[in-house]
């Protein structure tokens, strides 16, 4: 295991394009850091610049304290796999597992202990004979993780590792790779682009946009207290509401409709003008439901109604705005129904429109 510190990294490609802006964040021992955000912002050249896969431009990045920018990816002992799993195709799981550690001249008795512990740990005893071509996605998997684990490397690094797999492979190897991670431990920084994938697997997530860290916390903070528009509509599936809205004395107007918010309880938004609205999803209660709830009701026209089985998405319009709510299936309505729900006080967001800030 190994702590890891990065101050300040940018990283500057050869043809002038700035990929990372002033990243910053201390990795802990065996944590499970997750790098998410949209494609192209950046999330893979940092984790190569962890590597040693790619020069930093500027900025100091710290291995157990030490200074590592100038070090080779095997003086830093780290170990990566990657999105295409680049197993040999000729050679068995069991070579596959154990071929880096052939290439150091290892003895092979000691090899063949190490692949069937790695074996054992990645449920692959029973493949070691096979080719990949006779393997599973998830299997194929499986021993590109184990060729990296084998070498029981300090800092373990991924690069969306479940993209080739279909939906069920994938939520599988989720919850195998956490598995893996609990038994041997290692610092692990995994990159994705899949907010379900980051939610389910972190202790803490760094969500990237363009370059720049958009916040870094755990799931839980990330998800109920996003600090701006970006991250609150990246993490949460259907993502949160936003609806625009003008401030005026004590209310928030929500452009083209007749909803008021009474601002009583948030003196912080009344020095705004410009604000945004946000709600998710699942904070709606169709009106029928409310008990002692405090909060607004608003009107909405049904669109689109998807009963997924434990619940109902509905796809509505307030006024000109397009929302998501979540509901129970049994209360599924019709397309150009008009229903209406609460959202409680206590699930209200605020945003400035302006630099799209979370307001609190
Ligand atoms: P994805 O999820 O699509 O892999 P990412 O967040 O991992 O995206 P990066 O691969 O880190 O993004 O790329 C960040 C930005 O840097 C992109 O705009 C990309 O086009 C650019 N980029 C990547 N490699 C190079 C390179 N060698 N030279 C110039 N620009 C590059």
């Amino acid at each position: 295991m190994s702590n890891l510190v990065l101050k300040g990294i940018n990283k500057i490609y050869p043809n002038g394009f700035q990929a990372v802006y002033g990243f910053n964040l201390e990795i802990n021992n065996g944590e499970f850091i997750v790098l998410v955000g949209p494609s192209g912002c950046g999330k893979s050249t940092t984790l190569r610049m962890i590597a040693g896969l790619e020069d930093i431009t500027k900025g100091e990045f710290y291995i157990d304290g030490k200074l590592a920018n100038m070090l080779s990816p095997r003086q830093r002992g780290v170990a990566m796999v990657f999105q295409s799993y680049a197993l040999y195709p000729n050679l068995t799981v069991y070579e596959n597992i154990g071929f880096g550690l052939e290439l150091l001249g290892i003895d092979e008795e000691v090899i063949e202990q190490k692949v069937i512990k790695t074996a054992k740990i990645l449920g692959l005893e029973e493949y070691l004979d096979r080719k990949p071509r006779e393997l599973s996605g998830g299997q194929r998997q499986r021993v590109a993780v184990g060729r990296a684990i084998i070498r029981h490397v300090d800092v373990f690094l991924m690069d969306e590792p479940l993209s080739n797999l279909d939906a069920k492979q994938r939520v599988t190897m989720r919850s195998e790779i956490i598995d893996i991670h609990r038994k041997i431990g290692a610092t692990t920084i995994y990159v994705t682009h899949d907010q379900t994938e980051a939610m389910t697997m972190a202790d803490r997530i760094v969500v990237m946009k363009d370059g720049y860290i958009q916040q870094v916390g755990t799931p839980y903070e990330l998800y109920f207290n996003p600090v701006n528009v970006f991250v609150a509509g990246f993490i949460g599936e259907p993502p949160m509401n936003f609806v625009k809205g003008e401030v005026i004395d004590n209310l928030l107007l929500l452009n083209q409709t007749d909803v008021n918010i009474p601002l009583n309880n948030y003196e912080l938004v009344k020095n705004h003008k410009n604000v945004i609205f946000g709600f998710r999803p699942e904070a709606a209660i169709l009106e029928a439901h409310v008990k002692d709830e405090e909060g607004i009701l608003i009107e909405a026209l049904v669109e689109v109604s998807e009963l997924l089985g434990d619940n109902t998405n509905v796809y509505a319009k307030i006024g000109d705005n397009n929302i998501v709510i979540k509901i129970d299936p049994h209360d599924t309505p019709e397309m150009g129904e008009v229903i209406r729900f609460l959202i409680p006080y206590k699930s209200m967001y605020f945003f400035n429109q302006e630099d799209e800030k979370v307001i609190k």
